[in-house]
């Protein structure tokens, strides 16, 4: 039972045809002859296909290698105009390293704010922040990797705006999950990867919305390709299966959410009711359809994962899974350190079933009791 489409979905069907139909051919989008132009016309194709999924225009999108370098150039881009960085406790490393990274010969140009207890960022507090200061760079995420919490972008962007602030946010896991409009959320970065929403992994996009004014600064120098922002041959295969996975995601999407959301409550409802003690957390906010971050005290999660082996879930996010410290989203959001290593996400997607559902609850169920017996056998002797 797979349920850990938040850190790498399954591939879409689309995209692994047309992946595996990109591979066979040869071409360097850059070469001038048949072949070329020809890989060149697969890549227009996938960034119009992306375009269509966020509604913006081809040319403001710039293949990456995935998230991590989308969040890693916009920071890195936008942040020498600006005077400081507002950003968020909860976002993903790939953001808080860079920033970290960017603001670390600049004390006092960062400002990591607080979420409360539902994972949600305190509006008034971040629009305080860039009114405080003249020129700033607001990097939230959209939705959250742990939680699937999400924040409201509309409010954060419009103060952020008016306070002489540009906005960039991690949309990863939000991509491909629910209708995202980049006509209506007026950011001017957002990040994204492919193999979030059923593409291939190791290739992603940055938009950056036109006349937005921001140095050409790349991280990656060489052959000028992508429009100056990011040198490399392009991975070809993997910007076409983005591409197909874009389009499928785009066309599905409507009849995807409701049907996932629905999975997640049956999921969460079985568990809590049939796992004292259990809780969702950040239920009480909006979250994406596919993500459960459920709390089961006394059972601390990587035991019983253990326990479950046919259950692919996740006792954090997989990009801190390793790491001895608990998450620092559940931390941010209050959870004690108890907690938040008691905490197992699972997350549902494209190809989860109700069997797959139901399967994991009946695991999961016996592998809590089983392992909150061991833990209060060894506490009291
Ligand atoms: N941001 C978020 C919110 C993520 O969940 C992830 C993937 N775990 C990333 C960034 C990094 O994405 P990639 O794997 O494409 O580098």
């Amino acid at each position: 039972m797979y349920l850990d489409y938040n850190a790498t979905a399954p591939l879409r069907p689309e995209a692994l045809a047309a992946t595996h139909e990109a591979l066979r051919a040869v071409g360097n989008a850059s070469s001038i002859h048949q072949h070329g132009r020809d890989a060149a016309s697969r890549v227009d194709q996938a960034r119009r296909q992306l375009a269509g999924l966020l509604n913006c225009s081809a040319g403001e999108l710039i293949f990456t290698s995935g998230a991590t370098e989308a969040n890693n150039l916009a920071i890195h881009a936008a942040a020498p105009l600006r005077k400081l960085i507002v950003t968020s406790a909860i976002e993903h490393p790939a953001v808080l390293e860079a920033v970290r990274a960017r603001t670390a010969d600049a004390p006092g140009s960062l400002v990591i704010l607080p979420v409360d207890g539902e994972g949600l960022i305190d509006h008034d507090a971040l629009i305080a922040a860039v009114q405080e200061h003249e020129a700033a760079l607001v990097s939230v995420m959209l939705a959250n990797n742990e939680t699937g919490v999400i924040n409201e972008l509309g409010s954060i962007t419009d103060a952020a705006h008016a306070a002489g602030a540009l906005v960039h946010t991690d949309a990863t896991q939000y991509v491909g999950r629910l209708p995202l409009d980049l006509n209506v959320l007026a950011v001017d970065l957002l990040s994204l990867s492919a193999h979030k929403f059923g593409g291939p992994q190791g290739v992603g996009a940055l938009f950056i919305r036109r006349g937005t004014p921001l140095p050409q600064l790349p991280l990656v120098f060489g052959g000028g390709h992508e429009r100056g922002w990011r040198a490399g041959t392009l991975n070809v295969p993997g910007i076409v299966g983005l591409g197909a996975a874009a389009e499928a995601a785009h066309r599905l999407l409507d009849d995807e959410a409701p049907r996932i959301t629905k999975l997640r409550d049956l999921l969460e409802n079985e568990l809590l009711e049939r796992i004292p003690g259990s809780h969702v957390n950040g239920s009480r906010a909006p979250r994406l359809p596919g993500v459960s971050s459920i709390t089961i005290p006394g059972a601390p999660a990587d035991a019983l994962l253990a326990s479950m082996p046919h259950v692919a879930a996740s006792d954090g996010s997989a990009c801190s899974a390793g790491a001895p410290s608990p998450s620092h989203v559940l931390l941010a959001m209050g959870l004690s350190r108890d907690a938040a290593d008691s905490t197992v996400r699972f997350s549902l997607g494209h190809a989860t079933t109700e069997q797959e559902i139901l399967r994991a609850v009946y695991a999961t169920v016996r592998a809590a009791s089983q392992v909150r017996a061991v833990m209060d056998a060894t506490a009291s002797s």
